[in-house]
């Protein structure tokens, strides 16, 4: 590959000016291989921050980091496979109860989640707060795992679209993550190296997504789903809302406990319907059904059955997890200390602030403020009142579960501004659209 030199292209982009297909996958190589410092990485993330990508740089930026490690071959799988991705949001467990529902209907799900990027959660993180639960799985352990069960719930590998794995937990820690090129290609870069057929994703918009309006989110939509059609990959999305949390648990062993919750046939309103929802998608897009009323009595029946259950256990054991967690919630772990949050005034909630919720959760320990950071899979927010709800005063608004007295004051300031109580207000819709 010709050489360049980097700190001309990061001048050329800092600029304004466009960067070529061979400069685009140089960079790329070049910081997989370790040749590129974080530091010049960084610099040039801020660049495409600020001045975004063309779609001439963003198709060749995104094959770069898809074919920067390998990509899965599953052909041999006969079952359609097909993967639901989320760009982030506060509360958003929906992968978790939504990928055994649909592996127990006939769709083999090769998922490859996450960890919590900025305010937001991350699959990974919830997952591993089931005791043993291993999201660390070299390709072939992913491969035979997909094939056994219809299912594997893992992280990125080293060797699978390590540039994402790499760039993200730079983002992460360099103020770069809410740019509509930089996600677009994140998402589908790791998504395409899955060897899927179909991809399901749900587009957030709201104050805790990313995309704070709904012309940026469809915007991002729009492109992530260009991306897949010239990739030859059937992407559909779904614009929901994220203005508040989704569910009542933010956290990571709650957010577990909830997902488990629906997988019972419980479970909030709000996650249940999207669950379904975006599984109704996923069962159409790999032709299991033929419309989403036929899907959605299929998902229902899988859940009622204990099938979806079933098949979540049987992953959970995979990967080396206690699947009693189930049947015994007390197996995860929580935190000991408890602080009850309340209504100053008596009203109805009108605003509950997903970010600020979210900042909340990564101050009491659930995410990180830096990329070497542990997470304290204990601690949680559970989220009473949401938008619409009639308080009065002295009600709780949420339910604060910690473990370091510190912390808990970091996170008051984002608590006690989160929720507004006022004269009236109706719950938010939380399907807003769809994009295919
Ligand atoms: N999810 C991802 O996988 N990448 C992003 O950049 C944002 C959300």
């Amino acid at each position: 590959m010709k050489h360049h030199s980097i700190i001309e292209l990061i001048e050329r982009k800092r600029d304004g000016g466009a960067l070529l297909p061979d400069e685009l996958q140089w960079i790329i190589a070049e910081y997989t291989a370790d040749r590129l410092p974080d530091y010049q990485m960084s610099s040039l993330l801020m660049a495409i921050f600020i001045n975004g990508f063309s779609a001439e740089e963003l198709g060749p930026w995104t094959e770069a980091m898809l074919l920067s490690g390998e990509v899965l071959d599953l052909e041999h799988i006969s079952s359609p496979k097909i993967d639901k991705h989320s760009t982030g949001g506060v509360g958003d467990k929906i992968s978790i109860p939504l990928a055994p529902m649909v592996a127990a209907c006939g769709v083999a799900v090769p998922m490859m989640s996450g960890r919590g990027l900025g305010h937001t959660g991350g699959t990974l993180d919830k997952l591993e707060s089931i005791p043993g639960f291993r999201t660390r799985l070299d390709k072939s352990e992913f491969v035979a795992t997909v094939e056994r069960y219809g299912l594997v719930l893992g992280g990125q590998s080293e060797t699978m679209a390590p540039a994402d794995r790499r760039i993200y937990a730079l983002r992460d820690s360099t103020g770069t993550v809410p740019s509509l090129p930089l996600i677009a290609s994140s998402i589908m870069s790791k998504k395409l190296a899955e060897g899927i057929n179909g991809l399901v994703l749900d587009v957030k918009t709201g104050s805790g997504a990313f995309m704070k309006d709904e012309p940026s989110a469809r915007a991002l939509a729009e492109t992530m789903v260009g991306i897949g059609a010239s990739h030859g990959t059937k992407v559909v999305a779904t614009l929901t809302g994220m203005d508040q949390p989704l569910g009542v648990a933010v956290g990571n062993a709650n957010e577990i406990a909830e997902s488990l919750d629906v997988l019972a046939g419980g479970g909030p309103t709000d996650v249940v319907d999207l669950t379904y929802s975006l599984g109704a998608d996923m069962l159409v897009l790999g032709g299991i059904d033929a419309d989403r009323d036929e899907a959605l009595a299929r998902l229902k029946k899988a859940v009622d059955s204990g099938a979806a259950m079933e098949k979540f256990q049987e992953v959970i054991a995979a990967q080396d997890g206690n699947p009693d967690v189930a049947n015994d919630r007390s197996l995860l772990p929580t935190a000991p200390l408890r602080f009850e949050l309340t209504a100053p005034e008596s009203g109805y909630v009108t605003v509950c602030d997903a970010r600020d919720i979210g900042v909340a959760g990564v101050r009491l320990g659930a995410g990180r403020e830096r990329k070497e950071d542990d997470v304290d899979h204990g601690v949680s927010i559970s989220v009473v009142s949401k938008v619409g709800t009639k308080v009065d005063r002295g009600d709780p608004l949420a339910i604060i579960e910690y473990r370091d007295q510190e912390r808990l004051q970091a996170a008051m300031p984002l608590l006690s501004r989160a929720w507004k109580i006022g004269g009236s207000a109706s719950e938010p819709e939380l399907i807003i659209g769809h994009v295919t």
